[in-house]
C-alpha cells in the first residue's frame, strides 16, 4: 500500500465518520457480502434507505439519475453461474411464437440485447437463435399466466419483418460486465436509455444469475413509474433461459411490490410455486402445489398479475403488472381467406366450379390483428343451395396454422347455379371475430355432371316424348318399363277388337327407335 493511497483512504474514512456522526439517517448502510457461487454480487450498488428506491438498492446513472434494483437474484438450485448454458440445439416447436404488434418498433417495447465485454469474444451468431427462443419462452410465460385469469397478455418486443424479436449486439468496455452498475452506465451512454424501452440484456459473463431494476410504486394508475422506461434486466450466461429472462422482465414491469399480500419484503413473494417466489432465500409456503408454477406468474393471481382482478381486491386497487403498457392483449381474430376447392391427392386445389355429385372442400384461414395464425378457434359455417336451403351445416376447429377445413358432398341431383358458403360464428375466448374486416361469404357454381350423363338424359327424354324427372340410366330404365307397360295395356285393349293389323301398326310406331 503506498502512502498516497493510505492518505486518501484515511480522508474518505474521516469524512464518512463526520457525515455519519452529524446525520445518521444519511449514513450508508453496508452492503451484504458477495456470494459469487450464487451469483450474488453487490458491488456497485448502494443501499437505499429512503426515496424512490427504499427497501432496495440504488444505481447511479449519468446526470444524477438513478435506477432502483431489488439486488441480485440468487441462482436457482442446480444452476451453476460459473458455467455458460449451451446454445439450444433445437427450438421448441410447441411454444407460442412471439406476436408482432404494429410496425415492430414504435411505442413501448422490450428490446433484447446481447452484450459482451471488449475482452470477451462475441458469441452472437452462436446464440442468436437461442436468445430469440428464450425471449419467446418468456413471452409464453406471460401468455400462459394470463390464460389462467381468462385473458391474454403478450410481451411487445421490438420485432423484425418475420415477427422475431430483434437481438442487438452491444460491445461493452473490458469492465462493462463487471457490475450491474457498469453495464447500465455503459448501455445508457450508448443511447439505450429510452423511456419507451425495457431492456432484456443477455450478458456474456458469469458473475450474476439475474438482476433487474424496479420502481417502488404500487399506485394503480397508468402513471405508475413502472409503466415507463428505461428499465434493465441482466441475465448472465450461467442462467440464460426463458424463466430467468421472464423473472427479470417482471421486475422491470413492477412486480412484486412490497405492499402485496404475499410480499417477502424484498420484491418477491412467499406463496410458491411461482416464478417470482423462489429467489429470496426466505420462508416459502407451497400454496400452489404444481411445480410448473415456477414458470408462471402469480400463484392465485392475488399479488402482482391478474388480467381481470375482482373489484376491491388488492390488484384492483394497487399496481397490477397485467396493466403494464409494455404488454399487450391480442383481441381479434378475422377470416383472412375463405376458399372452396377440391382435394387432389391430399393437396387442396382452389376452384369455384363444381359438378353435381362432387365434394366441395371449404378452407378458412383465421388470423389475429397481427396476421399471426389463430389456432383452436371454432368456426361454424354453412353451404347453401341457390334457393337458400342449407345443404351442409359444418363446424371445424382451426389448426396450428389457423386453418379450419370441412367438406360438403353435392348430391347427384344438386340444383345447378350459384351456391353460397357462409361463415356464421368464430369463437375462441378471448378472441372476438372482427366482422368488419372478415370475409364471411363465398359464392361458387354447380354445373350439370359429366357430359356423358347429360347426353343419355336428353336422349331418354326425347325418346319418351316427355321430360323425365330422373336423368341417366335410371331414367332410361324407367322409360323402357313405362313403354312395356303401355304395350301391355294396348295389347290387352286391342285383343278385344277385331283389327290385329292396327295393333301391329301401333306397336311398330312405339318401338321403331329401338
Ligand atoms: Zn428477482
Amino acid at each position: 500500500m503506498n502512502k498516497s493511497f493510505f492518505l486518501a483512504t484515511s480522508i474518505v474514512l474521516a469524512l464518512w465518520l463526520l457525515v455519519a456522526g452529524l446525520d445518521p439517517a444519511h449514513a450508508q448502510r453496508p452492503l451484504p457480502p458477495n456470494e459469487p457461487a450464487r451469483g450474488l454480487i453487490y458491488d456497485g450498488l448502494e443501499v437505499a434507505i429512503d426515496g424512490n428506491c427504499r427497501g432496495g438498492f440504488k444505481i447511479k446513472l449519468p446526470n444524477g439519475r438513478e435506477q432502483c434494483t431489488h439486488g441480485p437474484d440468487p441462482a436457482p438450485a442446480h444452476t451453476n453461474v460459473a458455467q455458460s448454458v449451451p446454445p439450444l440445439r433445437s427450438m421448441s416447436p410447441s411454444s407460442t411464437a412471439v406476436l408482432c404488434d404494429g410496425d415492430g418498433v414504435s411505442g413501448n417495447r422490450v428490446q433484447v440485447i446481447y452484450a459482451h465485454a471488449a475482452d470477451v469474444t462475441s458469441r452472437y451468431a452462436t446464440y442468436l437463435a437461442s436468445f430469440q427462443q428464450w425471449a419467446t419462452d418468456a413471452d409464453a410465460e406471460f401468455h400462459n399466466s394470463a390464460l389462467q385469469t381468462g385473458g391474454d397478455r403478450r410481451v411487445r418486443f421490438v420485432t423484425d419483418a418475420n415477427c422475431q424479436p430483434v437481438v442487438l449486439e452491444v460491445q461493452l468496455s473490458a469492465t462493462g460486465d463487471d457490475t450491474f452498475s457498469n453495464t447500465l452506465n455503459e448501455l445508457w451512454n450508448k443511447g439505450f436509455n429510452r423511456t419507451d424501452r425495457k431492456y432484456m440484456v443477455f450478458v456474456d459473463a458469469r458473475r450474476y444469475c439475474g438482476i433487474g431494476t424496479i420502481e417502488y410504486d404500487d399506485s394503480p394508475g397508468a402513471s405508475n413509474r413502472n409503466n415507463t422506461g428505461p428499465h434493465y434486466g441482466r441475465i448472465d450466461a450461467g442462467c440464460w433461459s426463458g424463466v430467468i429472462a421472464a423473472h427479470e422482465l417482471m421486475h422491470n414491469l413492477g412486480g412484486v411490490q412490497m405492499s402485496a399480500p404475499h410480499s417477502d419484503g424484498s420484491w418477491h413473494c412467499t406463496d410458491s410455486y411461482d416464478n417470482m417466489c423462489d429467489h429470496s432465500g426466505r420462508q416459502i409456503q407451497i400454496v400452489c402445489p404444481d411445480p410448473s408454477g415456477d414458470s408462471l406468474f402469480d400463484c392465485n393471481h392475488d399479488d402482482y398479475f391478474h388480467t381481470n382482478p375482482p373489484d376491491g381486491s388488492y390488484l384492483a386497487t394497487h399496481w397490477n403488472t397485467a396493466n403494464n403498457q409494455f404488454l399487450f392483449e391480442p383481441k381479434t381474430a378475422r377470416v383472412d381467406s375463405f376458399l372452396t376447392g377440391k382435394l387432389i391427392g391430399s393437396a387442396f386445389t382452389p376452384t369455384s366450379t363444381f359438378r353435381q355429385g362432387e365434394t366441395v372442400v371449404l378452407r378458412i384461414n383465421l388470423v389475429d390483428q397481427n396476421d399471426a395464425p389463430v389456432s383452436g378457434a371454432m368456426v361454424n359455417y354453412t353451404v347453401n343451395q341457390p334457393g337458400g336451403a342449407v345443404q351442409c351445416a359444418l363446424s371445424s376447429t382451426t389448426d396450428a396454422s389457423g386453418i379450419a377445413q370441412g367438406t360438403c358432398a353435392l348430391p347427384m341431383d344438386a340444383p345447378t347455379g350459384t351456391w353460397h358458403a357462409l361463415i356464421g360464428t368464430v369463437t375462441r375466448s378471448p378472441y372476438a371475430a372482427n366482422d368488419t374486416q372478415s370475409m364471411t361469404q363465398l359464392d361458387f357454381t354447380v354445373q350439370n355432371r359429366a357430359p356423358t350423363a347429360v347426353r343419355l338424359s336428353s336422349f331418354t327424354a326425347r325418346a319418351s316424348g316427355v321430360p323425365l324427372p330422373m336423368g341417366g340410366l335410371p331414367g332410361l330404365a324407367m322409360a323402357g318399363a313405362l313403354g312395356w307397360l303401355a304395350l301391355a295395356i294396348i295389347t290387352k285393349l286391342k285383343s278385344r277388337e277385331s283389327q290385329p293389323s292396327r295393333l301391329l301398326s301401333a306397336t311398330d310406331s312405339l318401338f321403331r327407335w329401338s
